[in-house]
């Protein structure tokens, strides 16, 4: 029978080029797939049919987090205050050797990945260690993934012996290939100063072979090239584009310090790139070039990186950070004009992973990722321009209902339960 779902009497943000808002509007989902939507009155309600009536509420696509580290939201609070190498080699990887395993990567993950649909995001691309955890979390709560298995070169969780990195995560991939819908995997090599050039070749190469997207932190701080072997005088993005690593498949993550010739670089390459404004402000590590790559027309999206370095998962505050951020710092604010980053958060998040045909915006034939914002609050009235709204006004908790791959994972802002594969 067929499973339908109709959503009506709200306001549309479609976020399809071309697309006006729809005020007033219905959609139409059947089968876990956007079947038509348009004004009240266009579409007829079929009479099996579940409703969901949106008065009140911004009907919009789910949004899209470009760079998590789900069961990383153990260390919330942990250790702040920091720069990037004392945070990471002195409080963050001890902790982990302590701390991570098997079961703490589930039970967090699970946390975060509920924590991610409460606050409207529904999907995201995470890396981490203990992929089969974080991939069976992610299939218990109903959130699409891109789920990345971490490579570095040092004894990790669940790697004990470094020289099997590269080999873990191509049997991660094997095993979660075509096993869900929801469940795309991938290689995540954590960074060029803690994988050597070796080991970066050798996971893009088994990338490639395996057709998933390779994740890699880049660029993150001023002193990256400095700690990288056989970097030289080279930028990073140059010194990895040496080794072949950037192309299409490639998902650049943080691109805070780069010139020009960088940005030139990837967008020649075709790679995307997520944008994690305020993990880069609480660590210190600076302001990536965003206007400057978008100008290029680079794939970029936004993420909010692990929460313990954020610390939370919202992507809402994550919206008006990074509209005010760029605003002060380019003294320009036109820069990062609301629509510009609400996009950047749903349909540019969908490019960056390479999911824009399924997923990232409203519209026929695309997978049924949707998000009502209930606009009957204090801090949310009046509405001149949803955009302006969603952006500077409202919060992960001002999302009411949660649609994933068609299926409802939170209705009236609570989780209906864990979804069954
Ligand atoms: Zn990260």
């Amino acid at each position: 029978m067929t499973d339908q779902l109709f959503i009506r009497n709200g306001t549309i943000l479609t976020m399809e080029a071309d697309s006006p808002v729809i005020e007033n509007g219905s959609l139409l989902v059947e089968n876990g797939e956007i079947q038509t939507l348009g004004p009240n009155g266009s579409l007829a309600l079929p009479s099996r049919a579940r409703v969901i009536d949106a008065a009140d509420c911004l009907v919009m696509p789910g949004l899209v987090n470009c760079h998590t580290h789900l069961p990383m939201s153990l260390f919330r609070g942990l250790a702040d205050d920091l720069p990037l190498d004392v945070w990471l080699f002195e409080h963050i990887f001890p902790a982990e050797a302590e701390q991570i395993n098997p079961g703490s990567v589930r039970k967090w993950a699970r946390h975060s990945c509920e924590e991610l649909l409460l606050s409207g995001t529904t999907c995201c691309c995470d890396g981490y260690f203990h992929g089969d955890e974080v991939a069976g979390a992610a299939l218990e709560t109903g959130i699409r993934i891109v789920a990345g298995q971490g490579i570095i070169d040092f004894p990790a969780p669940g790697v004990p012996d470094p020289e099997k990195n590269v080999a873990t995560a191509v049997a991660f991939v094997r095993r979660w290939a075509g096993r869900s819908p929801r469940i795309m995997p991938s290689i995540f090599c954590h960074s060029p100063y803690t994988c050597s050039a070796t080991t970066l070749v050798a996971a893009k190469q088994a990338a490639r072979e395996l057709g998933v997207l390779f994740q890699i932190h880049v660029a993150e701080t001023k002193a990256e090239t400095g700690n990288i072997t056989d970097c030289g005088d080279r930028s990073v993005v140059r010194y990895l584009d040496d080794l072949g690593i950037i192309d299409d498949a490639t998902l650049l993550v943080h691109c805070v310090w780069l010139d020009g010739s960088d940005i030139a670089i990837i967008k020649k390459r075709g790679a995307g790139v997520a944008h994690c404004a305020e993990s880069n402000m609480k660590l210190a590590s600076g302001i990536a070039p965003v206007p400057g790559m978008l100008e290029a027309g680079i794939r970029l999206g936004l993420g909010t990186d692990g929460s313990a370095s954020n610390n939370n998962l919202d992507l809402f505050q994550e919206m008006d950070m990074v509209s005010k951020l760029h605003t002060v710092a380019c003294s320009d604010p036109w820069v990062m004009a609301a629509k510009k980053v609400v996009t950047l958060a749903t349909l540019g998040g969908a490019r960056a992973l390479g999911l824009d045909q399924k997923i990232g915006s409203l519209a026929r034939g695309k997978r049924a990722d949707i998000i009502l914002v209930n606009l009957k609050k204090p801090h949310l009235v009046p509405v001149y321009n949803p955009f302006v709204t969603l952006v500077h006004g409202a919060k992960g908790s001002d999302v009411s209902h949660v649609i994933v791959d068609g299926r409802i994972v939170v209705e009236k802002g609570e989780l209906t339960g864990r979804n069954r594969p």
